[in-house]
């Protein structure tokens, strides 16, 4: 199964704002000028001077907000898109905590409120169509394929262009790697990027190791707690799953040889 990303080349975003609107037209939502994510915006292009770097959802390889969701809400799909399913959710908001990216947001004013994030457009993809943002994006500033093939065109611009960019691939290494990669003039902290994520899956830190990261303090050991115990109850959970199914199949299995 292949695995789809978005490559977003910042050198190349002429601030058009056509993303943003091919976006909200595709959920719905109202177009207006606040250039930032909130519930009723899934990529905002924010704006530095002459550089434009469009923010969405990082679809990571191994996300945080699926390892913390206690209900599975989220899931990382086999074709690369972390989707949200508004039926599970309970509004708990541990996602909104735990994104290392600050990505999900909550509808704060609705009566039946639910998280809201981009979805890479998954069903477009699964239709063999390009996310909305991208096919809106004339100077192609995005662009959708494999990720691979994102990687591979993103390592041969810097390298042969090394004057236009940064020498770093934002998204290949943060917690693990993610499905969406940027190209950028600047270093990304000047863009307001973390760059201080560690390079493997935070989902596979425990609140024993994350207690000894100073920049993760802040998240505070209520809610690393929680998050510690979820992920691990959820893992009870599956590895319990399992077990009664292999019962069940091993019960079948001697019934049929009596
Ligand atoms: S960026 Fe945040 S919301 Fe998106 S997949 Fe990663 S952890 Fe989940
Ligand atoms: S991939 Fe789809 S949901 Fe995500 S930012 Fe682009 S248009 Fe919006
Ligand atoms: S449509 Fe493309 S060029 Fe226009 S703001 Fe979005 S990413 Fe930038």
């Amino acid at each position: 199964m292949n695995t789809y990303g978005i490559l977003i080349d910042t050198t190349l975003c002429v601030g058009c704002y056509e993303c943003e609107n091919s976006c909200a037209s595709r959920w719905g939502f109202p177009q207006n000028d606040a250039h930032k994510l909130s519930s009723e915006k899934n990529t905002a292009v924010q704006n530095f001077g002459e550089i434009f770097v469009p923010r969405l959802c990082m679809h990571c390889q191994d996300p945080t907000c699926v390892s913390v969701c206690p209900v599975g809400a989220f899931t990382k799909t086999e074709l690369g898109p972390v989707v949200y399913d508004a039926e599970k959710c309970i509004g708990c908001r541990y996602c909104m905590q735990a994104c290392p990216f600050d990505v999900p947001r909550y509808q704060w004013n609705s009566v039946n409120p639910k998280v809201t994030k981009c979805d890479m457009c998954y069903e477009r993809i699964t239709r063999g169509e390009k996310p909305a943002c991208v096919e809106a994006c004339l100077p192609e500033a995005r662009i959708f394929g494999k990720l691979e093939d994102l990687l591979t065109e993103a390592k041969k611009r810097i390298s042969e262009n090394p004057e236009t960019y940064h020498s770093t691939i934002y998204g290949m290494n943060e917690v693990g790697g993610a499905s969406i990669l940027y190209l950028a003039s600047k270093p990304f902290e000047q863009l307001e990027m973390r760059t201080n994520l560690p390079q493997y899956p935070l989902p596979d830190l425990t609140w024993a190791v994350l207690s000894k990261i100073p920049n993760y303090i802040f998240w505070g050991g209520t809610l690393l707690g929680g998050i510690w115990w979820l992920t691990n109850r959820r893992r009870e959970v599956e590895a319990m799953e399992r077990t009664l199914k292999q019962n069940g199949t091993n019960h079948e299995n001697s019934k049929k040889e009596n």
